[in-house]
């Protein structure tokens, strides 16, 4: 197998946040939750906590937000305090380095305002011990001063709602993971989903966009919306240097294979760590961490970047005993399945 030179940094079809994603995602964030696209049972769910909390004229309970990343939990949260007409203060989960750094960022909040930690799984213990009293009595215990002389205070919080992002809920401690009172798993979108999220970010870029171009990149871009946008963008430039500034299935088609995104949304990151597992295990299985060093990628982003959507559209499969590449993924590489080892194995180059 000829391996070849790919730009992992620079990867056009990463779910991560990447530097210049940062125009897009603030003009193309959706601002009420009716314009926020599928989730629609988190959106019916989240309907009724905030209608009910606002009746109340109570801050709404804590939410744990889990799923890949790139499928809107910061988007999610924003709207969340928009639809409660309260402030929302961000942080993440390596940004809190001490504890006195979270206790200043909780006594600066007001009543009702939220607080969104992004990579929530990634407090540090004695971080995380500030914050159960936190939710539960909104409160913050503080030990003053050293050894004997040392003393406990309680100081009052305002009632507040916590709004946890993560993309992997599993790792999350049990006692945080109970505090939230409302789990909302996010789901990879439907190229449905995902064109009409194109549409909408087509129009307010002033994009033209034919129905089957728009339905071109949605099923492209991996079940998400962060790379449903990031390829818009780049076609965009595409078109106008390329064609008339209008996006056609055409030009997507054209675009996408310039940036050698195959049909299904495939970049030569994922192609290259199928191969890998039909070539040097057999189809699998093979373990997490001797895949992730056969390609030289780390363990966590095979599981957060490459996995989740290689498993959706059923090229990948998590047994006990590792990965799995599927029938589907050898027919999509071109490799004739169910050779065993030895086989001699053809590979068709793109
Ligand atoms: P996450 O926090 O899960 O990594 P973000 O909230 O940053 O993801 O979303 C990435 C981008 O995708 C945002 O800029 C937003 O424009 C877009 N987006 C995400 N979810 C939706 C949605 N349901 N409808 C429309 N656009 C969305």
């Amino acid at each position: 197998m000829e391996t070849t030179e790919f730009d992992f940094e620079n990867r056009i079809l990463t779910t991560e946040y990447t530097p210049s994603d940062s125009e897009i995602d603030l003009s193309l964030r959706p601002k009420h939750l009716d314009e926020y696209v599928g989730q629609e049972k988190a959106k019916e769910n989240l309907n009724i906590y905030i209608e009910a909390a606002k009746r109340r004229g109570e801050a709404l309970d804590h939410i744990l937000l889990y799923g890949p990343p790139g499928l809107g939990k910061t988007t999610l949260s924003y709207i969340i305090a928009n639809e409660m007409g309260v402030n929302i203060r961000t942080t993440s989960g390596p940004a809190i380095e001490k504890q006195g750094d979270l206790a200043a960022i909780l006594t600066s909040l007001q009543e009702g305002d939220i607080l969104f930690i992004d990579e929530i799984h990634r407090l540090s213990r004695s971080i995380e011990e500030i914050l159960y009293p936190a939710m539960e009595d909104y409160s913050l215990d503080l030990i003053i001063g050293k050894g004997p002389s040392a003393q406990s205070i309680r100081i009052p919080l305002p009632h507040f709602t916590l709004i946890g992002a993560t993309t992997r809920a599993g790792q999350l401690t049990t006692p945080l993971r109970d505090r939230f009172g409302i789990p909302m798993k996010l789901e990879l979108y439907t190229p449905e989903e995902l064109a009409l999220i194109v549409r909408r970010s087509a129009s307010i870029l002033g994009v033209e966009m034919s129905e089957e171009g728009a339905a071109e990149l949605a099923k492209r871009s991996r079940g998400t919306p962060r790379i449903a946008n990031r390829l818009l963008k780049r076609i965009r430039d595409f078109a106008l240097v390329r064609g008339d500034g209008r996006i056609t299935a055409e030009t997507a088609r054209a675009g996408l294979e310039m940036l050698e995104i195959d049909a299904l949304g495939l970049d030569n990151a994922d192609r290259r760590m199928l191969e890998a597992i039909i070539r040097y295990y057999d189809g699998g299985p093979v373990g997490l961490e001797t895949l992730a060093a056969t390609i030289s990628e780390e363990a966590v982003t095979i599981e957060d970047v490459y996995e989740p959507y290689l498993m959706q559209i059923g090229f990948m499969s998590r047994t006990p005993r590792g990965r799995c590449a599927t029938r589907l993924a050898y027919e999509h590489l071109g490799i004739r399945f169910g050779g065993g080892s030895g086989t001699q194995i053809s590979i068709d180059e793109e």
